[in-house]
């Protein structure tokens, strides 16, 4: 039995996960769940799957769980989930927060050994260098949650080392495929909520309607796989079939193909390395037709070029890109600033905060904190 740890268990991810355990009885026994506020559901899923031991974010609805609750240990905010992770003894943590409050519990938890199966990638957008030299230093794995970086783990293990040329990410373009500029000037939350292909949650909806969800996954693929800025390519494939692809240096390309469902790589993740059974269609090419494919459009969906120039600058600007999007992504979300306002606010907190060089992870949360603070502001003078 493997012993697992669920953080953003709540989540889309994190829900998904418990029906990918659920479905494996015996495979695995949970040692600890985690949300931010939702106690209840956090509650009920505690029950549900027999765990012993919850974190919440928020003291708030910590301390309404743990007076609703007799059947286990209650931890609170920010050093309870540290907590839940230090002293878990897993085998494995599957990382679902969402944001770069993620990094810290990814921090803890291969700092501990334990490997990671990792859907949170603002932790490597945010703390790619470190996080990565941390993974190596104490030899716990990452195993991306990504779609498509699942697509690629599979994809390059067992090419020999030095013979990948190239990685292709595929983009499903989002809700707003083939606007121009103009036409995005005034998209409602709601129409931008409305994904064409995967279901997932509000953040990196918004995310992928930008195209910086591709851009975050440009520097997450980079960390993961050691490959080069200028060898990693973005496609936009609308039917999210291909999930992506890697060159060798042989001529010869290989694809990652199947329906998009995030059971499947995430049951890779929590079983690696065997393979289990997952309840989704075998893949009918003949019924699904064609299969179609174009460059981005950079000028509409500007935040995979911000993303890309940020990753190219190094240093503390991935982190200052990430914060900005979050920060302007909120505001969108709750009314505050425009679809177009969301590359803005981040463009103009990467312009008042140049990439400095990274010593440490406080580096990173100070360059966090200032880029809230700056793009809060840029989204105040906006409205
Ligand atoms: P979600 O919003 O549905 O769930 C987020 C979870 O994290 C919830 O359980 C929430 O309680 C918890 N959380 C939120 N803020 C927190 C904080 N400050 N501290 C601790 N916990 C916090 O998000 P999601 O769509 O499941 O995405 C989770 C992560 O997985 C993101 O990094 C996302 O980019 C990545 N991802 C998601 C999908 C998908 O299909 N949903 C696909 C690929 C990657
Ligand atoms: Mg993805």
């Amino acid at each position: 039995m493997k012993r697992l740890l669920i953080l953003g268990a709540t989540g889309s991810i994190g829900t998904q996960a418990l029906d990918v355990v659920a479905r494996a009885p015996g495979a695995f026994e949970l040692v600890g769940l985690s949300a931010e506020r939702s106690h209840e559901p956090l509650l009920a899923q505690a029950r549900r799957h027999g765990v012993r031991r919850i974190a919440l974010g928020d003291h708030d609805a910590a301390a309404r769980a743990a007076e609703a609750w007799t059947g286990g240990e209650v931890l609170a905010g920010p050093e309870g989930l540290v907590r839940l992770v230090a002293e878990s003894g897993a085998d494995l943590v599957l990382n679902a927060i969402v944001g770069s409050a993620g990094l810290g519990p990814t921090i803890v938890a291969l700092t501990e050994g334990i490997d990671v199966a990792l859907a949170n990638k603002e932790s490597l957008v945010v703390g790619g260098e470190l996080v990565m030299a941390l993974s190596e230093a104490t030899g716990a794995q990452l195993i991306p949650v990504d779609s498509e970086h699942s697509a690629l783990h599979q994809l390059i293990d067992g090419e020999p080392p030095g013979s990948v040329e190239r990685l292709t990410l595929t983009a499903s373009g989002g809700p707003f495929r083939g606007r121009s500029r103009a036409q995005l000037a005034d998209v409602t939350v709601e129409a931008a909520l409305r994904h064409p292909t995967w279901a997932m949650g509000g953040k990196i909806t918004i995310d992928s309607a930008t195209l910086m969800n591709k851009g975050l996954e440009v520097i997450e693929a980079r960390w993961l796989f050691g490959t080069p800025y200028d060898r990693i390519d973005v496609v936009v494939h609308p039917q999210s079939i291909v999930h992506a692809l890697v060159a060798l240096c042989d001529g010869a390309t290989l694809a990652h193909l199947g329906h998009p469902d995030m059971r499947v790589p995430i049951a890779y993740a929590l079983h690696h390395p065997d393979r289990v059974d997952v309840p989704v269609p075998t893949l009918d090419l003949a019924h699904v037709g064609a299969l179609e494919f174009e460059s981005p459009d950079l000028d509409a969906f500007p935040c995979l070029r911000l993303a890309r120039e940020a990753a190219q600058a190094g240093g503390t600007a991935t982190c200052v890109l990430n914060a900005a999007n979050e920060v302007a992504v909120h505001a969108f979300l709750s009314g505050r600033l425009d679809f177009l306002g969301i590359p803005a606010v981040i463009d103009a907190t990467l312009e008042r905060l140049p990439a400095a060089r990274v010593h440490s992870f406080d580096t990173l949360y100070e360059a966090d904190a200032e880029a809230r603070r700056l793009a809060a502001e840029t989204v105040q003078v906006r409205a």
